[in-house]
C-alpha cells in the first residue's frame, strides 16, 4: 500500500466511525420520544444505551489511533512499532493500519 492509499484507507475509516456515531443517537432518541413503552420498554433501552456508550470508547480509541498514525504518516515514521522500533508486518498493517505495535509487543502487552 502507498502513502496515499493507507492516508485515504485511514480517513474513510475515521468517517466511518464518525459518520456512523452521527445516526445512533437520533434512533434512540426517537424511541425516547415514542412514549408508548412500559417499564420494561424502558428498561431494554436503558441496556441499548449502556451499549453504544461502550462502543463509543472503542471508537474514540479508534480515532486517536488514527490520528497518530496519520501524523506518522507525514513524519515518515509509519509502519515502526512504538514499543521496539521494529517494522510492523506489512499483513499486520493491512488488516489493522492504524496499529501502533508489531504483533510481538502486541502479544506481550495483552498476556
Ligand atoms: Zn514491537
Amino acid at each position: 500500500m502507498n502513502e496515499q492509499e493507507l492516508k485515504d484507507a485511514l480517513l474513510k475509516k475515521r468517517d466511518e466511525i464518525q459518520g456512523g456515531g452521527g445516526i445512533k443517537p437520533l434512533q434512540v432518541s426517537m424511541e425516547n420520544n415514542t412514549r408508548q413503552g412500559d417499564m420494561a420498554d424502558q428498561a431494554s433501552g436503558n441496556n441499548e444505551v449502556h451499549i453504544q456508550l461502550k462502543l463509543k470508547q472503542t471508537d474514540a480509541k479508534i480515532l486517536q489511533a488514527i490520528e497518530e498514525a496519520l501524523r506518522r504518516i507525514e513524519k515518515g515514521t509509519y509502519g515502526v512499532c512504538r514499543d521496539c522500533g521494529e517494522e510492523i508486518a506489512p499483513a499486520r498493517l493491512n488488516a489493522i493500519p492504524w496499529t501502533r505495535v508489531c504483533i510481538t509487543c502486541k502479544e506481550k502487552q495483552s498476556s
